[in-house]
């Protein structure tokens, strides 16, 4: 008898059993990336996360319909939903492009992103600006239901009334709307709002904003949190089974989702609400924003302060992998090279596992129980709310036995076919379908060597420019760019990319 699905969920800070509104399928909606700039590790770590769940929905026999979206237009500065400058506008300002250059330039960066990571494309992709008219109707379907007022030519959600009215303002992320009044911000326009609290739903464009529509209140755009209530209502239905992202959403972004959906269709977005724990470097979150970040090229060549040597992204992924969703990850070197061998040593095992014979005369019960019980534990732990650090325990174990049998030290008698088999088939299961990992072109370790001796030309290169031996320099470059490697200067140092 196969386990139910039991999923954690913020709402109800409960685990709950996944029913979904339609048997069969399940309609999932994850918050996409702001693409404003290089997608850093932390984005990865919820991307991957997700693809995890998706994956081990899929793998229940699920028809999934995944929506993730990409934000490109609304969020701004800071979080912040007046008064500051859109973050894509900024850097297109910035970059002299067009925003939409600076959005296509870093969707398309993220897709390559994801690529890597093996993580599968979303079943929808939609865009926040590919759905004006639809954010357009629904803040006048908000404003119909009263909970959406106009000051000049911008309109807010009226956050108060809803508390007041629904009791629900709050509860994904425990903030209680008597704090957040007396919360105060110093920001342009926040007297325009009725209650600090409120938020902008339509926002009313100054002359220099490159990126504004037509509407009844104004020539402007979207707030940050509409596209998502307007995008999944539209792709999911009204409510839907589960909605994700990472934690650091709660609130406001996922708050506000949830009262704009009440607000114009008084009903919940989701059942579910999930979300990833953050990726820590040394530490601290890893933020865009604060700049503590190491980018998936600087892990991948190690160039970079904090690592010592350069990993693969299966490693990458492995490593993300070892811990539950739910948990914070602490990015460190240390951690990473227990990775590498980890993953090497969980792929060596399942490489030992398909030269096995079992020749089960001689059958040792114990031990095929044992291994037929870690089979039913691997499926159990994942049932229990995707817990792949319990499953991936499981499966070392069994590369414990695996091993010793390939050894000669457990007699290939003593395992019986009918346990091989299922062994071999969960193990091609779990590593390739649901944990998405995949054998890398080259042995790990030959891509780690070519990670190094990368690191060590660049470092070469680097000592030919302060000695200003510029046609040493020249010469390296030139060099590999023949041999099709690709060398980039930029703030954060040199990095490297294969054409
Ligand atoms: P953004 O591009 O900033 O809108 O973020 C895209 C997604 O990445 C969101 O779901 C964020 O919650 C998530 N995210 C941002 N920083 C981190 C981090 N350090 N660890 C895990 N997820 C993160
Ligand atoms: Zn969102």
């Amino acid at each position: 008898m196969q386990s139910q699905l039991k999923i954690f969920n913020t709402i109800t800070g409960k685990k709950e059993e996944l029913v979904p509104l339609v048997k069969g399928r399940v309609g999932m909606y994850v918050c996409g990336p702001t693409v404003y700039s290089d997608v850093h590790l932390g984005n990865c770590r919820t991307f991957v996360s997700f693809d995890l769940i998706y994956r081990y929905l899929l793998f229940k026999g699920y028809k999934v319909r995944y929506v993730r979206n990409i934000t490109d237009v609304g969020h701004l500065e800071g979080d912040s939903d007046t008064g500051a400058e859109d973050k894509i506008s900024k850097k297109a300002r910035l970059e002299q492009l067009e925003p939409m250059e600076i959005a296509q330039k870093y969707t398309l960066g993220f897709h390559q992103m994801m690529d890597i990571f093996n993580n599968l494309p979303p079943s929808i992709e939609p865009r926040a600006t590919g759905h004006i008219l639809e954010q357009i109707e629904m803040v006048s379907e908000i404003m119909k239901n009263g909970y959406g007022y106009e000051v000049n030519g911008s309109v807010y959600f009226d956050t108060v009334k809803f508390a007041r009215e629904k009791g629900i303002y709050g509860q994904l992320s425990g903030r209680k709307i008597e704090d957040l009044l007396t919360e105060t911000r110093d920001l342009k326009k926040q007297d325009e709002k009725r209650n600090p609290s409120d938020f902008a739903i339509w926002i009313k464009a100054d002359p220099s904003h490159l990126m504004r529509w037509n509407s009844p209140w104004s020539i402007g755009f979207p707030g940050w949190h509409l596209e998502c209530s307007a995008m999944s209502t539209k792709y999911l239905g009204r409510t839907f089974d589960i909605h994700g992202g990472g934690g650091d959403l709660k609130f406001p972004h996922h708050e506000n989702e949830v009262a704009q959906n009440y607000g114009a269709c008084n009903c919940a977005p989701a059942k579910i609400w999930m979300h990833g724990n953050m990726l820590l470097l040394n530490g601290k979150k890893m933020s865009k924003s604060d700049g503590n970040t190491v980018t998936p090229e600087q892990l991948f060549t190690g160039d970079s302060p904090h690592l010592s040597k350069g990993y693969t992204p299966m490693t990458v992924r492995f490593f993300m992998l070892q811990s539950h969703y739910r948990s914070t990850l602490d990015l460190t070197d240390e951690a990473l090279q227990a990775a590498e061998k980890g993953f090497k040593r969980l792929m060596e095992g399942y490489k030992n596992l398909l030269t096995l014979e079992a020749k089960g005369s001689d059958e040792d019960v114990e031990m095929n129980n044992r291994l037929e019980a870690i089979i039913r534990e691997i499926f159990e732990n994942m049932d229990d709310d995707f817990n792949s650090p319990r499953a991936l325990a499981s499966l070392f174990e069994a590369v414990t036995t695996i091993n010793a049998i390939k050894n000669g030290h457990i007699a290939a008698e003593m395992l019986r076919d009918d346990v091989l088999n299922s062994l071999q088939s969960t193990f091609r299961t779990v590593l390739f379908d649901i944990f998405g990992l995949k054998e890398e072109q080259s042995d790990s370790s030959d891509y780690g060597l070519t990670a190094d001796l990368m690191g060590l030309i660049l470092k070469l290169r680097h000592q030919a420019r302060e000695e200003k031996n510029w046609s040493m320099a020249d010469t390296i470059r030139d060099t590999l760019k023949e041999l099709g490697v690709e060398v980039k200067d930029g703030k954060d140092g040199t990095s490297w990319s294969v054409n």
